[in-house]
Order: C-alpha cells, then structure tokens, then sequence
C-alpha cells in the first residue's frame, strides 16, 4: 500500500506537489472513482487515473534482457529459431520494445506495455541508444564529422549523437567504437557505418537511455522496478495541449 500522491508522482506524470494539487481538485480517480484525501492508500493491483488518463495499469511486466547473438528479436519465427521472447520466462504476451539484428547482441527491453515501448522507439522522444561496434577500419576527425553533421540514409537524414574510438588494433587493422544515435531504423548503426566506408564486425548495445547492462551475463534478464518504469514515462514529451 502506497500514498496516492507518491504513486502519481512515481509514475512521472507530474511532481508530488502537482499530484496533491490535482487530488484536491477531483482530478483523480482509483478504480473509477474520484479521490481526494492525500493520504488515500493505493494497492498496487488499483486503477488510477489523472485527468482521465490511466497512468498505471494492472497486469503490465517489463523486463531487461542481454540478448545473446543468434536470436531474434520477435514474438515467433517461422523458421522456428529462438526468439528473445523465448528467453524470459513469463506468462504474459510481452514483446520487445524495437529491434536488434540477430548477430547483434546487448541490452533489449520486453514489455506487454504498448505505451511504454512507444515512448522509447518513437524519434520525437528522442531516446538515446549507444552501442559498441567492432569495425574494420579506423575514424578519423573527418569521418566523425561527417557523422555529426548527419547523413542521408533510405531518403532519411540521420544524426549520430556521438561517435568516438575507444581501441584500435594496428596489426588487423580494425578498431572498436561507441556510437550514440536517437533514431531507431532496422540495421541503422550498420547502415550508417557502411556509409562511411566501413563494415560492422561485432555490434552490441549497451544503453538505452538510463538503462545499462550493468554486469548482467548474456541471454540473461531482470524486472524493471515501477520507479524505473515512471521514469521512462516521465521521457515523453507530452503534447502542450494534453499536458497535465
Ligand atoms: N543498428 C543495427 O545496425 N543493428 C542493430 O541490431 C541495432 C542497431
């Protein structure tokens, strides 16, 4: 049982003082009710909405996975291969939130939770993801700016946030990089590594926005905890006129 007001304000919605604002005025309701003591005490299976808008639903599971290579990034395959959905073990119908190629491995998110999976992949958002990439190759200031500057793939500007070397290795002439974008186009970072003259040997993705892998071994997963889930809520840039 949590403070009404702690929960709203957890959920990202708005801050706790807003929350105590809108439950005095009758802008809140718990399982279709209007409450408005600030004290009242919430359940986690409740209902609540804010200004007519559900701002936690019942039911909803989020997992962080590092995806191994060799697995795709899907609900089902037709070609029976296994799927990062295969990997977590629960019995609701979750779905990863964007795409990784299946030789690519790293940091998945999986939910049931539509909302939740717009917000990250949607570009107005503007969500950061940073991968590692194994190239054959190395950059150069030239090449970093051309990045920078953005680059036109599939008749679409593309920006990289950053992009930088982290090791080269002289002998095979290849070099490891990280490399920050916001767009989240199916083989994007291979896509715009190609472009400026390289192929991608090895990709993994590391973060999405605040979350890391933080020392979590391959194929394996945890739950988002609510605050996590608040805070990814409270990334969405809200339309001025339905803003709380
Ligand atoms: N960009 C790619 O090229 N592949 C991925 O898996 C993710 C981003």
């Amino acid at each position: 049982m949590e403070r009404i007001q702690k929960v709203i304000a957890n959920s990202g919605v708005c801050s706790r003082r807003k929350a105590e604002e809108l439950l005095i005025n009758n802008k809140v309701k718990v399982n279709g009710k209007i409450v408005n003591e600030l004290g009242y005490k919430v359940k986690s299976k409740d209902i609540i909405e804010v200004n007519g808008k559900i701002i936690r639903k019942e039911d909803k599971e989020y997992f962080l996975l590092n995806k191994p290579r060799g697995v795709i990034s899907s609900t089902s395959d037709e070609k029976n291969r296994t799927t990062v959905v295969d990997l977590i073990d629960t019995d609701k119908k979750i779905f990863p939130v964007g795409r990784l190629d299946y030789d690519t491995t790293g940091l998945i998110l999986l939910t049931n939770d539509g909302e939740f999976s717009n917000i990250i992949t949607h570009p107005k958002n503007k969500i950061e993801k940073e991968y590692v990439a194994k190239i054959d190759g190395v950059l150069n200031k030239e090449l970093i700016n051309i990045c920078k500057k953005g680059i036109v793939i599939d008749n679409r500007k593309v920006y990289v946030k950053k992009i930088k070397t982290k090791k080269v290795n002289k002998s095979s002439n290849t070099s490891i990089i990280t490399i920050t974008i916001c767009d989240g186009k199916n083989h994007e970072v291979k896509k715009i590594l190609n472009h400026i003259g390289f192929n991608c040997l090895k990709l993994k993705r590391e973060r999405i926005a605040f979350f890391t892998l933080n020392n979590l071994g391959s194929s394996k997963y945890r739950k988002l905890n609510p605050k996590e889930v608040g805070k990814v809520y409270s990334l969405k840039k809200i339309d001025k006129k339905n803003e709380i």
